[in-house]
């Protein structure tokens, strides 16, 4: 067993904001104070949310340049701490569309640490920080985040947590399997980074398994034949559909919201070029795009066969490939055992997730002391990286307190 002071589970954008103030880069104002020792119980108890504050130092008003904050880094002593997850750092950017287009600026995607416009200075990009930033750029800016502030010697990736236990003395054993061998550690602190997919919604339906069926969509390439059925409703599988209809697929796209559910979405979603592109091609009522709303799929059979209900009737077509991309939830399975409340956060798009209820000074959890809920899972965070990026320095500062590391 390998013991560590701190357990940060998932290297996506979360897990890392947090391991780069556990490495030592702290924080300070322009009078040299270390903001991670801030009383942030302090500012909450006199109606300040500490999030916002540090949200506002990252991200001051609109009128200083876009890039800049109040924060200045510095290097400290580091804690003994270590990252625990299936994907190398970026997390689920590592696995969305080769293609794939953030929502909002750039800068809304970065972690304060290290910013955009620096990595665009240290590598000769000339990444646009006020425009959305596609996958590829995206995911090197997290990977040289990693590299750049010294954290990659302590990401564990391939390892699939299995299970997590709380034990007598107050520590977290965790297990984990890296290629097919079970192995275990354990920590004092856990932070609680495994974003909100990390379980596949599935169907439920018979046939789900069948080789023709995927559960996630990267590029065109990956599906020749003409004919593809998609099934979602969300922007992934939006995506997805609109992606294989310009490269000349043939799709029916499976939805169970109704038609105006959709048709929102897209109106709401002008600001987005992908979406534009949607009202053009619902506009245009294309041959070789059926979408069929409020409808459900039943089963999936041998050749390539897809029976679906629509309109209280039960049709089957044939497709050459299959794609299910109906969202994900958040693994609490694995901490089951440690009788956690939740809080439930749903929006009309975006927000559809349980958010583990925690103190806003620190981010730990109201029911289990030294576990910590990072990125969406904590409740209490907003939409986007820079909705939750500041609760990484109540997170990280409360644990260094803790640990007497605070300068
Ligand atoms: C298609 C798409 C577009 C998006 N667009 C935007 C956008 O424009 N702006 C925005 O801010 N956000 C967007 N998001 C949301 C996205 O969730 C965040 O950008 C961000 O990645 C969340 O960071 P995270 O660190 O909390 O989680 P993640 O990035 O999900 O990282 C968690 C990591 O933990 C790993 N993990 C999960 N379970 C286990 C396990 N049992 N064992 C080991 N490892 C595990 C995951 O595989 C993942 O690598 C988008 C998401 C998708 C899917």
């Amino acid at each position: 067993m390998s013991h560590h002071e701190v357990i940060i589970l998932g290297a996506g954008p979360a897990g890392l904001g947090v391991a780069a103030s556990l490495e030592g880069w702290h924080p300070y104002d322009n009078n040299g104070k270390n903001l991670l020792n801030i009383n942030t119980k302090h500012l909450s108890d006199n109606g300040v949310r500490p999030i916002a504050h540090f949200r506002e130092l990252h991200h001051p008003e609109d009128n200083t340049p876009y890039g800049s904050n109040k924060f200045n880094f510095k290097k400290n002593r580091r804690a003994d701490w270590i990252i625990l997850s299936d994907d190398a750092a970026g997390g689920l950017w590592n696995n969305v569309p080769a293609n794939q287009l953030t929502l909002g600026p750039a800068n809304w995607m970065e972690l304060s640490h290290y910013p955009m416009k620096q990595y665009n200075c240290d590598n000769k990009n000339d990444i646009n920080l006020k425009e959305i930033i596609n996958k590829k750029n995206l995911l090197n800016y997290y990977k040289k985040f990693s590299t750049k502030l010294k954290l990659n010697d302590h990401i564990y990736n391939n390892h699939k947590i299995i299970s997590i236990q709380k034990k007598q003395n107050g520590d977290f054993t965790i297990y984990s399997k890296f290629k097919n061998i079970k192995r275990e550690f354990s920590c004092r602190y856990l932070v609680f980074a495994l974003g909100p997919k990390s379980i596949k919604r599935q169907l439920g339906v018979p046939g789900e398994n069948l080789d023709y069926i995927n559960n996630s969509y990267t590029k065109p390439q990956d599906f020749p034949g003409k004919n593809i059925t998609i099934i979602g409703g969300g922007r992934s599988s939006d995506w997805a559909a609109q992606e294989l209809f310009d490269n000349k697929k043939n799709i029916t796209y499976i939805m169970r919201q109704k038609k105006e559910n959709h048709l929102r979405l897209i109106r709401e979603s002008q600001f987005l070029n992908y979406y534009k592109r949607w009202h053009e091609i619902i506009s245009n009522k294309e041959r070789n795009m059926t979408i069929l709303y409020e409808s459900k799929v039943i089963r999936f059979s041998k050749n390539n066969q897809i029976t679906y209900e629509n309109n209280y009737k039960t049709q089957t077509i044939k497709s050459d490939h299959v794609i299910i991309e109906i969202g994900g939830l958040p693994n609490y399975n694995l901490l089951k055992n440690l009788n956690l409340e939740f809080h439930e956060k749903y929006d009309n798009y975006r927000f559809q997730l349980l958010q583990m209820k925690v103190h806003q000074h620190s981010f730990e959890s109201i029911n289990v002391e030294n576990l910590y809920a990072c990125g969406y899972l904590a409740q209490g965070t907003g939409l986007s990286v820079i909705g939750f990026h500041a609760g990484s320095f109540l997170i990280s500062g409360d644990i260094l307190k803790k640990l007497n590391l605070l300068p």
